[in-house]
């Protein structure tokens, strides 16, 4: 990928050494991680849409100039995701992505609410969901697992929908392990959403929402003490609050860093000054992840090698991150120590080679 928005300068072989390192993606939007390949092979699909069909011309539809045209360029992609097939198509291309990087293991963020409100019967959507993760774990070797969100801007109807497709018995996918909460901070307060992440905590859902991205270390506190997170998706703002960084800290909670999303989004002005380097110097379990790839010019490894650079990391730093997220991961303990493994027999054939 050229002109990157956040050039990572590390030197070629570490660039090498990500490429293939064993890796694990828990911060990944489904719909955001549609490439201009994918977007324009929907796109062709559906002619009467407005999204572009010539990945050039795709590009610069990508091209973003706040949080609030993100948002409105993602809308329309979602446009895109009419039928089963669709969603299909989707699931596995996206899969077919992450394993190039070397992504064994991902959790998808899917806002189911963005396709049954359109009209996609919801037994059918889970069955799409579910083929693609089956064909891409044994014909890729990617294993994939659901976060469903509620998207914040639809307000608490999306809430009630995504909590009902995630808890009823009879149509809850398998590899759903947790849920989560999207969308704009400003103007959509986290503890509205208590009672649906209750609801999806009591089935044995994992809590992961969205907090502290475009609004303060408050709405990290809430998301913790009102929506019971596990992990934090971006939590950028809890650098602010040093009592914050300590209880994450002492805590165990992870933070899913995505560092070029942070810029695209005008979330963090410039990249030295992404607060990545207060975490790690509080002792905060740092991931690293993409959020929507394609749409902020962005993949994991490219995240991965922005790391290398705020951290100032070598081959074995990059292999502690890549640990990290195996740590931080809901896989079972046989999966992550599996994976575990294969990122140090990696890493240490690498170097002495
Ligand atoms: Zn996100």
């Amino acid at each position: 990928m050229t002109d990157r928005l956040v050039e990572p300068r590390v030197p070629r072989d570490l660039h090498a050494f990500i490429a293939g390192l064993p890796k694990a993606e828990l911060h990944v939007h489904h719909v955001g991680s549609a490439s201009p390949r994918i977007v324009s092979e929907l796109a062709a699909r559906h002619p009467d849409s407005k999204v572009p069909t010539d990945p050039e011309a795709l590009a610069d539809y990508f091209t973003f100039t706040d949080f609030a045209h993100f948002i409105e360029v993602y809308l329309s992609v979602v446009d895109l995701i009419r039928t089963p097939e669709d969603v299909r198509l989707l699931t596995y291309e996206v899969a077919r992505e992450l394993a190039r990087q070397q992504v064994r293991y991902a959790e998808l963020t899917i806002t189911p609410f963005s396709s049954t409100r359109r009209g996609i019967d919801e037994r059918a959507f889970m069955d799409a969901i579910e083929d693609a993760r089956k064909a891409a774990e044994t014909e890729l070797g990617t294993v994939l697992r659901w976060c469903f969100d509620i998207p914040g801007e639809a307000g608490l109807e999306s809430a009630e929908e995504t909590t009902r497709l995630a808890t009823d018995d009879r149509l809850r996918p398998e590899g759903l392990v947790s849920f989560g909460l999207g969308g704009p901070e400003i103007g959509v307060p986290r503890p509205q959403f208590k009672p649906y992440f209750d609801r999806a905590i009591a089935a044995g859902l994992h809590s992961v929402p969205h907090a502290g991205e475009t609004t303060g270390p408050e709405t990290v506190w809430d998301a913790l003490n009102e929506l019971g997170a596990e992990r934090i998706g971006h939590g950028t703002s809890s650098a602010r609050d040093p009592k914050l960084l300590q209880h994450l800290a002492e805590r165990r909670i992870p933070l899913e860093v995505c560092p070029t999303s942070n810029i695209a989004t005008r979330a963090v002005a410039t990249l030295d000054e992404h607060p990545i380097k207060e975490f790690t110097r509080a002792g905060v379990l740092v991931t690293i992840n993409s959020d929507d790839p394609p749409m902020f010019g962005t993949d994991l490894n490219n995240e991965y090698a922005v790391a290398a650079r705020l951290l100032e990391l070598d081959e074995r730093g990059l292999a502690g991150l890549a640990k990290n997220a195996v740590e931080a991961s809901f896989m079972d303990p046989a999966g992550k120590a599996r994976l575990a493994a294969e990122i140090d027999a990696y890493t240490s054939s690498w170097l002495a080679s």
